[in-house]
């Protein structure tokens, strides 16, 4: 049994805010936006980190990049531009453990991150 958060999503057993779907791929607004624009882009294959990924997934991983960028543009953000980020583990402060690319944005962002 998968208990997997977001592969509940991808199986419309728990709701999510779906903005973009294909066979491949899902994206859905964040319960907890952290900006004006805040979105999840997750693959549809249970993959738990960027981390535990190989050459058989750059294809994917790819591909998510290119809509992320896509998507964020149709949010807004082609002018002023979004942070992507993909946090990995403990100390990249992941709490699903379920592949995901934040897209953030609609506000200025600070850098460093704390
Ligand atoms: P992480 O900390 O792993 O990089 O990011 C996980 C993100 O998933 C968090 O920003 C959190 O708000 C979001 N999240 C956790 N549970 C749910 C959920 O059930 N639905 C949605 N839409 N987002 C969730
Ligand atoms: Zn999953």
């Amino acid at each position: 049994m998968n208990d997997c958060i977001f592969c509940k999503i991808i199986q419309g057993e728990i709701p999510g805010r779906k903005i973009y779907e294909d066979d491949d791929m899902l994206a859905f607004h964040d319960i907890g936006p952290q900006a004006p624009v805040h979105f999840l882009l997750i693959p549809k294959r249970h993959i738990t980190s960027i981390m535990e990924t190989g050459d058989e997934d750059a294809l994917l991983i790819g591909r998510l990049l290119v809509k992320a960028q896509e998507l964020a543009k149709e949010s807004g953000c082609g002018e002023k531009g979004a942070r992507f980020v993909i946090n990995c583990k403990e100390d990249g402060g992941q709490t699903v453990d379920h592949l995901h690319i934040h897209v953030l944005g609609g506000r200025p962002l600070a850098w460093p991150p704390g």
